[in-house]
């Protein structure tokens, strides 16, 4: 159901399908055709027909100074985001001709395709885009920057459960909040905390910052970052050693829960008081809130997994409701991410190509990879829903690369992204309110659908018809391949063995839920995807791809004289880079007090922060909710928010995760000097 119509006005139902757990129903308000206003719908139950202020803002995105009115070919320097006007037609031959000349002078894996989260949406990412460059032969990219780790622990020890479902917070008598913020991501769990809180639940944050969440805690662990493991390793030993261990439920249900309890068994509370320098009797009392209360929610974030620890944290958090036999009744058990909850749909069923075996590069070190030259040089970049510069570790050796004259860079976007000025060409894309999308959430468990609900923008055209498009030029389409929007949806949704069922639910409803319906209890309607469907608590994989094993503990290097540890979580503006260009305002670093006044810095004083790989100048905000010792720059944020048009992964190392080669966003140490005034 839509908002009631002003004069002149129209509302049409969308759906978001942006890089956020929540997947909102839209209501959109059409005026002469445009869009002038965006909020939420009651379409989808989870979400409750309100939005965030970031996607509030989209009208400004759709016809802002920043959107790419039509194809460009560069005719400035790399990064001065000049270009001239051209067709369609001029730009995608001088692609297409530039892809032909790599793969016949040096190889086809001299190009890399570069994508992430732009869009959640199944038809704007792994259709013709994969199929070009599949067939092409083009090296491959693995999307690690966010979630890698994560999922491989999610994977290893669940098969990837689908999770607790937010509206199930609600019946909760203890919920955990470990490493995330639900006030700026994922703000649909908010009010089911806030129901439950009501009710009389307990609410345990897990943060080093005193975030909004904190601040409605009963018992806030503001851990160093990096000290999730040690954390979650001295809750599982004691409950153990305490007896609290629900050891029916775990010879029921999981493996190797002796061999759990020996890794765990060195970290007492006052070792791990030690490492996240929090004290042993705040540990001691979230262990037996744990143990006590039930059913107990725990909201696992992807913040425990950005260190180099970060696989094996994640491990050792998700294993605790196992451990404590938190399952089994509505509200207990864990939330990750969701979106394998949806596995009965295979994503990829409209590529219609084989996955070459060419070389896969990790997108947390393209910096270091565009720096390679001779036989496995990058010579054509190819980037779509996608921000790199602004998103990956070591940003300015992103920015060498970007710069290289040999280098043939197309950024496919809506806006001129900070990536975007680097480019040799850039290709106006359309966003979701002006192609068909369907989209399912990683939190909320539902696949909606959505009609373009304006003509595209300027000269925008949808990717998978602009992917298709290459692979005509290229000599790579195939009679049969699906190119259009309904040849690839009938492919996607024709994947799962509800395949007529969601799609009628998405045409008569535009929203189809889960078999197992919309709130599924773990261990009564979904148990682990394991082959023996059990938990395995140490898994063989696992162990050996962690440098010590898994639950293997690398304590804090020496970081000699970068005394701060910087972390970069999402803000209230920004989660990933999207819509990073309607916020203008600069943004600060956010310092506590005493480490502000040992450096003689005071509150809005212009700072350098720094370290050997780069430096930020922006400005410090002095902010008692940060924990000495941590200092914090938002994530997402793009180049125009500092004076010195770097941000925090200026100085985040590209340094890989102990388990699926993730980014190691929260291992940056820096310090930080006063700049002076301008
Ligand atoms: S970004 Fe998330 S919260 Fe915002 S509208 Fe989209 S799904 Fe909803």
């Amino acid at each position: 159901m839509t908002a009631a119509a002003r004069p002149g006005e129209q509302h049409v139902e969308s759906a978001c399908p942006l890089d956020c757990p929540d997947a909102c129903s839209l209501d959109i308000t059409l005026s002469d055709g445009r869009v002038v206003a965006v909020g939420g719908s009651e379409k989808n139950p989870v979400t409750h027909g309100y939005i965030c202020s970031k996607v509030r803002r989209y009208p400004e995105h759709l016809y802002g100074q920043t959107r790419i009115p039509h194809p460009g070919i560069r005719e400035g320097r790399k990064g001065e985001g000049r270009f001239r006007r051209a067709s369609w037609d001029e730009a995608l031959d001088l692609v297409a001709t530039k892809m032909r000349a790599v793969r016949d002078t040096r190889g086809a894996e001299g190009i890399l395709p570069l994508s992430y989260g732009g869009s959640n949406g199944y038809l704007s990412q792994d259709t013709t885009d994969a199929r070009l460059f599949y067939r092409l032969g083009a090296s491959r990219l693995l999307r690690t920057v966010c979630a890698a780790p994560s999922s491989s622990a999610a994977m290893g020890l669940y098969g990837k459960m689908g999770g607790i479902a937010y509206q199930d917070y609600a019946h909760a008598r203890l919920i955990v909040v470990w490493g995330m913020n639900p006030a700026v991501s994922g703000i649909h769990l908010v009010p089911y905390i806030q129901e439950a809180q009501r009710r009389g639940a307990r609410l345990v944050v897990v943060d080093p910052r005193r975030t909004r969440q904190a601040e409605h805690a009963d018992l806030h662990l503001p851990i160093h970052p990096g000290t999730d493991l040690p954390l979650a390793l001295s809750i599982i030993r004691w409950l153990f050693a305490q007896g609290r261990a629900d050891r029916a439920f775990l010879a029921a249900h999981a493996l190797h829960a002796d061999e759990l309890a020996r890794r765990a068994e060195p970290w007492t509370f006052d070792r791990a008081a030690r490492e996240t320098r929090v004290p042993a009797g705040d540990i001691e009392a979230f262990a037996r809130l744990y143990a006590e209360l039930s059913p107990a929610a725990l909201r696992c974030g992807w913040g425990p997994e950005r260190n180099r620890n970060g696989g094996s944290a994640t491990a050792a958090i998700l294993a605790l409701p196992a451990v404590a036999g938190k399952f089994g009744v509505r509200g207990g058990g864990y939330t990750l991410s969701n979106s394998s909850a949806w596995r009965e749909v295979d994503g990829m069923a409209a590529v219609k190509a084989e996955e070459p075996g060419t070389r896969a590069i990790n997108m947390n070190r393209v910096g270091s990879a565009l720096a390679e030259e001779g036989p496995s040089s990058i010579d054509l970049l190819f980037v779509y829903n996608a921000n790199p510069l602004m998103t990956l570790p070591e940003q300015e050796r992103v920015r060498t690369g970007l710069l290289r004259e040999d280098l043939f860079t197309v950024v496919f976007d809506p806006v001129m992204t900070d990536t975007a000025r680097y480019a040799d060409v850039v290709l106006p894309a359309t966003t979701f309110l002006e192609r068909t999308e369907i989209s399912r959430g990683y939190g909320a468990f539902v696949m909606q659908q959505a009609h373009a609900v304006i003509p595209p923008v300027g000269e925008a055209r949808p990717n998978h018809e602009v992917f298709a498009d290459l692979c005509r030029r290229l000599g790579l389409a195939r009679s049969g391949d699906p190119e259009t929007t309904d040849e690839i949806s009938a492919a996607v949704l024709g994947s799962s063995r509800r395949g007529a069922q969601l799609r009628r639910s998405l045409d008569e409803d535009r929203i189809a839920f889960l078999e197992e319906g919309v709130a599924p209890v773990q261990f009564v309607d979904t148990f682990p995807n394991t082959p023996d469907r059990r938990i395995h608590l140490v898994p063989e994989a696992l162990d050996r791809e962690a440098p010590l094993g898994l639950y293997g503990y690398q304590p804090e290097p020496d970081f000699g004289r970068y005394p701060l540890a910087l972390i970069s979580p999402s803000s209230d503006r920004t989660i990933s880079s999207t819509l990073g260009e309607l916020h203008r305002a600069p943004v600060p670093v956010a310092m506590h007090p005493d480490d502000a006044a040992s450096r003689g810095i005071h509150d809005g004083d212009r700072v350098r922060v720094f370290n050997a790989l780069g430096s930020v100048r922006c400005f410090a905000r002095v902010d008692s909710g940060m924990r000495t010792g941590v200092v914090y720059l938002p994530k997402g944020i793009w180049g125009h928010n500092t004076e010195s048009g770097t941000t925090a992964n200026a100085l985040s190392p590209d340094a890989l995760t102990d388990l699926g080669g993730g980014a190691c966003f929260n291992d940056a140490r820096v310090d930080i000097e006063p700049a002076g005034t301008a």
